[in-house]
């Protein structure tokens, strides 16, 4: 395997750890906080109570320091989003090779008799040959008059 691949395997993987290990860490306070509300007797359902309850309780961390717990969710539901992001951002990469590997049936013209017939090609195949710009390719022999021409690509 060359080292270029190697080497973005494990930034894609490590990637995604962090994306898993960032909504594990975004999701404990939010999980604490909730358990703190329904130990404290507030029902979850109870949207206006639980919101009173995030603003009426400091969360202490430590040489007087508080915050409400309000913020706490704040930083957790951030923390969540950005972990998403990263897991998002690997997802968005397996879809682009599988586009780039997807084989496309390509109709081909004979410019000497006409003749149509199909092809399959790759994305990049068709893009490296300067496709649309470019709709003739490489030479070949017509299966109909058997002479060789540069095919016209007709659609896809
Ligand atoms: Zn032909």
């Amino acid at each position: 395997m060359p080292k270029s691949t190697q080497k973005t395997i494990v930034a894609r993987s490590s990637n995604q750890i962090l994306g898993l290990v960032l909504t594990v860490v975004g999701l404990t306070p939010i999980i604490v906080v909730l358990l703190n509300a329904w130990t404290s007797g507030i029902s979850l359902l109870n949207l206006s109570a639980l919101y009173e309850f995030l603003w009426s309780n400091p969360f202490y961390i430590g040489f007087g320091i508080g915050f409400e717990l309000f913020y706490l969710v704040i930083v957790g539901t951030v923390i969540i989003i950005s972990g998403l992001a990263l897991l998002a951002r690997k997802m968005r990469q397996i879809e682009e090779v599988t586009v780039v590997t997807d084989d496309l049936a390509v109709t081909l013209e004979c410019t000497v008799c006409k003749h149509k017939w199909k092809e399959h090609f790759s994305e990049a195949q068709l893009q490296a040959m300067g496709f649309p710009q470019n709709r003739t390719i490489s030479r070949r022999r017509c299966q109909e008059c058997r002479k060789f021409t540069r095919p016209k690509i007709m659609g896809i």
